[in-house]
């Protein structure tokens, strides 16, 4: 049997290095918070390969005393905390004393600092954990750290980290959370040399928001302020219209330092409950001030996670302050006319020349979905108003109003050709008499089916039609987002839609899936993107495809609540006998119910 000894310093700090020290994001955050725990006002950041290679941090903060170096080195080694009662009074984002021995012990690292009031400054390294002497060092005032060949001597580790894209997206996140705590800091960002942020000192918050998420996201703040017992919340909430498909740009900073909790994260969600759909999170920057003795703080080795003494009252706190600034703003949800250039837009049917020529058909759609035979000519329907009729996608009810804004859609029976009965309901059933009872039809799940079987069928006959925008259109993302969308680079133009890098989170779109008609090219990028963003894993190539189709098919589809007119409903129904299985959405649910005559009778007691 093994006996039981001291681990090596080696061993301990390697071990200690796989709590904080994940990926190269890590090292960048440990090390502007070190920068900003200095007093620093300026902090530049500059990486190699997603930082894997090198990750250079240079601040003009108070530096450390030559003698210190080889301690800010050493594991549970600091200068923000000296006794056990210090750790209910923490005010620096720093505390443990264990990042920089950390970096140390899985990277080659080069400290160099000189404080203001010394002529001379100091330098060290630290490879893998061996230091070396300390040398004088002739730089300006502040640090230098220079973090290089990340896990070179932790080779699985190394393994996990994914794509220089990914890594970079995580590090700008890093900085993102930290630029945003910290408006009134300058700092500035280069990947391989080339300067990717300059994010400049400034007075507001709602500078750094519009500079990182954009001015559509800026114009939808709302400023909030609260106070409750000792607790301060303030920041700045979005309209309920700029919502996203996950809960990423739901910020919330306690006494500085971004933290995750679910039960904040709920009580957001809480405060917009009825103004969202479901499946969609707010946009939300949340900053909370509480006296450093009622939250733990060490309970996380990144500190991203905190125990409050009083999380009840948090809650309540963040979901009333929410509530009702919404109330306030007048933000209670209202039926609009679509914004005719969103989703379903009529673009179509009044698209200017101009417009036209933008839009290129690559290869022609022989546009067979949903488009009845003679278009909807010839049969037996109740007489519409004729409409011009967009042959990929359906309108919706609000497009095939009549001018004077009535619907002009009598939404009542008619007969489809081989003369069964047909109604829809709510807007969102279609009922069919079949010879021997009712068929109840969800149109939604039965539009998505099809489209999802015409995605695949065209995917593998590779004839999967794109619709080529002359002018490539530049999408403004995260960085992180940004890394997904090129990540799956290949999947995606197999569908149709080609993405090219444009640097800075932006992405030059430059074809869409024909099969989505329609629909605003940026805002089919944007969807696919909050698919992307929510896979936890990386899904294999096929787990991809489908996952992006099903996602394309559901977008596509005619909702709930959609208006439809016969014709519409008629080439609906007709498409379903040319897909494999029309009894499930590509999600599971049915979407069709059948009530037999039979069954009728017999809970009518008629036999
Ligand atoms: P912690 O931040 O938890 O104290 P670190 O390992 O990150 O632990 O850093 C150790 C010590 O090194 C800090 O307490 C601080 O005194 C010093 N230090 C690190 N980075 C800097 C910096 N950029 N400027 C000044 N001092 C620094
Ligand atoms: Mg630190």
């Amino acid at each position: 049997m093994n006996r039981i000894h001291q681990l090596s310093q080696l061993v301990i700090s390697k071990i200690s290095a796989g709590e904080v020290i994940e990926r190269p994001a890590s090292v960048v955050k440990e090390l502007l918070e070190n920068s900003i725990d200095a007093g620093s006002t300026r902090i530049d950041l500059e990486v190699e390969n997603g930082g894997v290679d090198k990750i250079v941090v240079v601040d003009n903060g108070h530096g450390i005393q030559p003698d210190d170096l080889q301690l800010a080195l050493a594991s549970h080694a600091t200068s923000k905390l000296s006794n056990a009662d210090d750790l209910f009074r923490i005010g620096t984002l720093g505390f443990r004393g264990e990042a920089l021995a950390s970096i140390g012990g899985v990277a080659q690292v080069t400290l160099q600092s000189r404080p203001a009031d010394l002529p001379c400054g100091a330098e060290i390294y630290c490879h893998g954990g061996e230091m070396s002497p300390i040398k004088p060092w002739n730089g300006s005032p502040g640090t230098r750290l220079e973090v290089k060949h990340l896990f070179f001597n932790t080779p699985v580790r190394r393994k996990f980290l994914r794509t220089t894209s990914t890594e970079l997206g995580h590090i700008t996140e890093s900085l993102t959370r930290l630029a945003l705590a910290y408006p009134s800091l300058h700092f500035t960002l280069k990947h391989n040399g080339k300067l990717m942020h300059e994010i400049p000192a400034t007075a507001g918050l709602l500078d750094r928001i519009g500079l990182f998420f954009g001015a559509e996201v800026r114009k939808a703040m709302h400023e909030v302020h609260a106070e409750r017992g000792p607790a301060r919340l303030a920041g700045y909430i979005a309209n309920p219209a700029c919502d996203r498909g996950n809960a990423k740009l739901q910020y919330l900073f306690l006494n500085g330092r971004w933290i995750r909790d679910r039960s904040l994260g709920h009580a957001v969600q809480e405060g917009y409950r009825g103004l969202l759909m479901t499946g969609r999170y707010a946009v939300s920057f949340l900053f909370l001030e509480l006296p450093p003795e009622l939250v733990d703080v060490n309970v996380h080795p990144t500190k991203s996670e905190v125990r409050f003494r009083d999380a009840q009252t948090l809650f309540h706190l963040v979901l009333t302050t929410i509530r009702s600034r919404l109330t306030e703003a007048n933000l209670v949800p209202q039926l609009q006319a679509p914004d005719p250039n969103a989703e379903f837009g009529t673009r179509n049917v009044e698209t200017s020349d101009a417009e036209i020529g933008m839009r290129n058909v690559e290869s022609e759609s022989e546009a067979d979905e949903l488009v009845p035979p003679s278009g909807g000519q010839g049969l037996n329907f109740p007489q519409a108003p004729v409409r011009p009729y967009n042959p990929e996608v359906f309108h919706t009810s609000s497009e095939t109003s009549s001018p004077d804004g009535n619907s002009s859609i009598p939404n009542s029976e008619f007969r489809i050709p081989n003369s069964h009965k047909v109604l829809q309901l709510h807007d969102s059933y279609i009922v069919i008499e079949t010879p021997d009872g009712m068929l109840v039809i969800d149109q939604h799940a039965l539009h998505e089916r099809i489209l999802f079987e015409q995605f695949k069928n065209r995917w593998r006959g590779g004839t999967m039609e794109k619709q080529r925008l002359l002018i490539p259109e530049p999408v403004e993302l995260t960085a992180e987002q940004a890394a997904r969308v090129l990540e799956a680079k290949t999947e995606l133009a197999e569908l149709g839609l080609e993405v090219e890098d444009f640097g800075n989170g932006t992405v030059l779109l430059s074809s869409y899936p024909a099969l989505l008609g329609k629909k605003v090219p940026a805002t089919i990028l944007r969807e696919v993107v909050d698919f992307l963003v929510t896979q936890d894993r990386t899904p294999n190539r096929e787990q991809m495809l489908n996952g992006l189709m099903s996602m394309m098919a559901c977008k596509a589809a005619v909702k709930a609540g959609d208006r439809l007119t016969p014709a519409q409903i008629s080439a609906l129904l007709e498409q379903r006998h040319l897909v494999n299985d029309t009894h499930h959405c590509p999600h599971g649910r049915p979407t069709s119910l059948l009530f037999s005559r039979r069954d009728l009778d017999k809970q009518f007691g008629r036999i």
